[in-house]
């Protein structure tokens, strides 16, 4: 019987996490799965119940997993949810580069839905968040790759342009406007993605910036919006995330272990 990588996912996460409930679903697997958050993060603890219904697209690990609750705990109107419902677990060039390093859905599972529910719960009862916002919608998204291609935001854009458009060339001054050659700038950065799986979530990430740009007053003054994704709170920003990105782009057959996470489980 031949496993795919989407199956493969599957029985990880009911090894993780116990019995699931299948449903069928057009190009992806469906699960129902009764889930107990009981984690910590800086003396507070939070424990909830929660129905989760994880959806594994056919192309996993390249495409992304979606995860939305069946129970009726975080709010329809919190702002870092889809239009759909699914939760906005981050920018989609991050949870890439996270699945590129690490295809193992329970490490998934931890490092962003953990957080991302520990997040919601955490800001439903307090106010505030645990550890910080990332801005929302495009902001948030040009705050990512700020960090990760170390530039400001007007220069991320610059950089996420050239490589949705196709256009860079190594001869020609880098994208990102220092007047450098691409090569000698950031081109090892630019063609790694786009020689990889990167490259459609960079795209999508810069679909995004794009629909959101019509209610900007210029490309470089951000309102932050209340409903646009991408905008999930993260312990690990991009420090970590750049080194991934990074080890990705220098090795394709990276094994290196998912990062230590500071929850504490019980
Ligand atoms: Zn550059």
């Amino acid at each position: 019987m031949i496993s795919s990588p989407a199956e493969k996912a599957a029985r990880d996460l009911i090894e993780a996490l116990g019995p699931l409930n299948l449903r069928e679903g057009a190009n992806r697997a469906i699960f129902d799965i009764p889930y107990t958050l009981d984690a910590e993060y800086g003396g507070i603890r939070i424990v909830e119940d929660f129905g989760l219904r994880i959806a594994i697209p056919d192309g996993y690990p390249l495409e992304l997993p979606q995860v939305s609750e069946t129970t009726d705990v975080i709010p329809r109107n919190y702002k870092h949810l889809y239009s759909n419902g699914s939760f906005c677990l981050g920018v989609n060039g991050e949870l890439g580069a996270a699945l590129s390093n690490d295809p193992s859905l329970p490490a998934f599972f931890d490092e962003f839905v953990v957080s991302y529910l520990y997040t919601a719960v955490f800001y439903l009862r307090y106010g505030r968040y645990p550890y910080g916002d990332r801005s929302h919608g495009a902001a948030g998204v040009l705050e990512y790759y700020s960090e990760l291609f170390g530039t400001n935001s007007p220069q991320a854009y610059t950089i996420m342009r050239s490589i949705a458009s196709g256009n860079y060339r190594g001869h020609l001054p880098c994208p990102c406007g220092s007047g450098i050659r691409g090569r000698n700038c950031h081109g090892k950065q630019i063609l790694g993605i786009l020689d990889s799986q990167m490259k459609k979530h960079v795209m999508a990430d810069f679909r995004l910036i794009e629909a959101e740009s019509e209610t900007w007053i210029s490309p470089w003054t951000f309102r932050p919006s209340d409903h646009g994704p991408s905008c999930t709170p993260r312990i690990f920003s991009s420090p970590v995330c750049s080194s991934l990105l990074a080890r990705i782009l220098t090795s394709s057959s990276s094994t290196s272990s998912p990062s230590p996470t500071p929850f504490q489980f019980r």
